[in-house]
């Protein structure tokens, strides 16, 4: 959980999760707009596609009303002539049934055009139609006359077989007004589909963004000085959880390597005291003394003595350090850990048969591994040391290296003093000594180096261990790629 939220940087102002955004610089402002936006254009175009649908489909149906009039009206001037025309239109205007069209006949002489149209459209500006420009046969006019209503049609011509143009218009007056109710509603839908959208926008945005507002809230919690602040996470799988929890992990591991540092420190710090109180005493009584010369040279090899195993220790702990870091650099190589292990085992045998101790080793003739040959050396060294050390005359200590499917692993067992349940967790601390080791020498830095150093390798170590029964420390070391059957 968050420890303490907001620091003295003062949170994100107006609250942790409360205010949305700060600014219209933030990524949510930017997100809702843009959302928003998107929402408005899209709806913007259906609107568009369905209005210009629309559009074409009442214009093809006016049309077609039209022509259909001229049709009608040229069947009956080709059966009567002129007569029959005007008796239709007559007798339509007089019994109140005309059809709403304007209808212009042009003769073919000079003899002015005639022209009718219906009785409700009173207001119409006769001489605009008279002069109106003539539209070529089978075509439609794009000029639009315009009665004083602002009513305006669309025409369309036929040349009859004697010359004559034969011209009939309708208003577009009743597809105009289901247009412009059309184009009223759709801006009064729009308007509501802007708010919608950008609300929309801002709750997504907000949502969308909250674990990166958590993330910004822990840092600055640990900017304050809550280191343990952590970022809460909700298990959802998405990329932003993921992120949290790798910021977490991330935490943890610097955490852990801060706390190591400070236990390290004040380890150091104490276990630095003893030995040079020791060499300061030695000097200081050497120093006293009016002894002969031999007496001061053994004081000031004691002091060299000491000196170099101060030395060890804190080479040691700068390697523990760096290979904890991930700072220490491996020189890796192809290194078969069959002959590592006969070669370390070699070297400590001498040491095991002093002590009265039989050491054996069972390993395959070839066990290659990808690893800084020298640190490996060195993990099995350690190893063997602590065995031989705490395993007492007549014990046993056996080292095995096997490969099981895609590793190698490693097993160092003796019949030693072991360890109790409660020691083992922290074998593995800097400068621990168990209380039955005081005895032997040592730094307690010889398995914190071991298990930094294998897990340096990509590996593990584990430990198991009976009081008075012995213990076995198996180390894994992951095969190359290349070695995977
Ligand atoms: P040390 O210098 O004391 O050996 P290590 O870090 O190597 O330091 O080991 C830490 C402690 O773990 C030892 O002090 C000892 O108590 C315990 N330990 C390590 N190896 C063995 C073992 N093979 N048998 C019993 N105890 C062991």
């Amino acid at each position: 959980m968050i420890a303490g939220a907001t620091g003295p940087g003062g949170g994100l102002g107006g609250g942790p999760l409360g205010r949305p955004f700060r600014s219209s610089r933030t990524i949510g402002f930017r997100l809702a707009t843009w959302y928003s936006l998107a929402l408005i254009l899209t709806s913007v175009t259906l609107f568009g596609l369905t209005y210009l649908f629309m559009s074409s489909a009442l214009q093809a149906r006016d049309r077609e009303d039209i022509r259909a009039e001229l049709r009608e009206l040229a069947a009956l001037y080709e059966a009567g002539g002129l007569e029959r025309v005007a008796e239709l239109l007559t007798l339509q205007a007089r019994t109140g049934t005309s059809e709403p069209f304007l209808i212009r006949l042009t003769g073919p002489g000079d003899a002015p055009p005639l022209l009718w149209k219906p009785d409700d459209w009173v207001d119409i500006d006769l001489r605009r139609i008279q002069a109106m420009a003539r539209v070529p046969s089978g075509q439609w006019s794009d000029l639009r006359a315009r009665d004083n209503e602002g009513r305006s049609f669309e025409v369309t011509a036929l040349r009859l077989p004697d010359g004559s143009l034969l011209e009939v218009g309708g208003s577009t007056e009743g597809r105009d007004r289901v247009l412009g109710r059309f184009r009223q509603a759709a801006a009064w839908v729009l308007i509501p589909i802007a708010v919608l959208g950008f609300s929309g926008g801002v709750l997504l945005a907000n949502r969308a963004l909250q674990p990166i507002r958590r993330i910004v809230q822990t840092v600055r919690a640990i900017e304050g000085g809550s280191i343990d602040a952590r970022v809460p996470t909700h298990r959802t799988g998405d990329e932003l959880d993921e992120l949290s929890t790798l910021f977490n992990s991330m935490l943890e591991r610097i955490s852990f390597l801060i706390r190591g540092m400070r236990s390290a420190l004040d380890n150091v710090a104490h276990d630095l005291r003893t030995p040079i109180a020791r060499i300061r005493g030695v000097a200081e009584i050497a120093l006293r003394s009016d002894d002969s010369a031999d007496d001061a040279r053994q004081a000031l090899a004691e002091c060299v003595d000491e000196s170099d195993q101060l030395l060890t220790m804190l080479n040691t702990l700068m390697d523990i350090s760096e290979a904890e870091s991930g700072a220490l650099t491996l020189d890796v190589d192809a290194v078969n850990l069959a002959e590592l292990v006969e070669g370390a085992a070699d070297l400590y045998r001498h040491v095991a048969e002093e002590k009265g101790v039989a050491l054996s080793t069972r390993a395959a003739s070839e066990l290659w591994v990808a690893a800084d040959r020298t640190r490996l050396r060195q993990v099995l060294a350690n190893l063997l040391d602590n065995a031989i050390k705490y395993t007492p005359a007549g014990g046993r200590i056996e080292v095995t290296a096997e490969q099981d499917r895609d590793r190698v692993v490693v097993r160092v067992a003796d019949t030693g003093i072991g360890m109790t349940p409660d020691e083992l967790p922290r074998i593995w601390e800097r400068l621990y000594r168990g209380d039955q080791s005081r005895s032997q020498r040592g730094l307690g830095l010889g398995l914190s180096l071991v298990r930094a150093v294998v897990e340096a390798h990509r590996g593990r170590i584990e430990v198991s261990s009976v009081a008075g029964g012995g213990s076995v420390f198996t180390v894994v070391l992951p095969l190359p790629a290349a070695t995977i059957a």
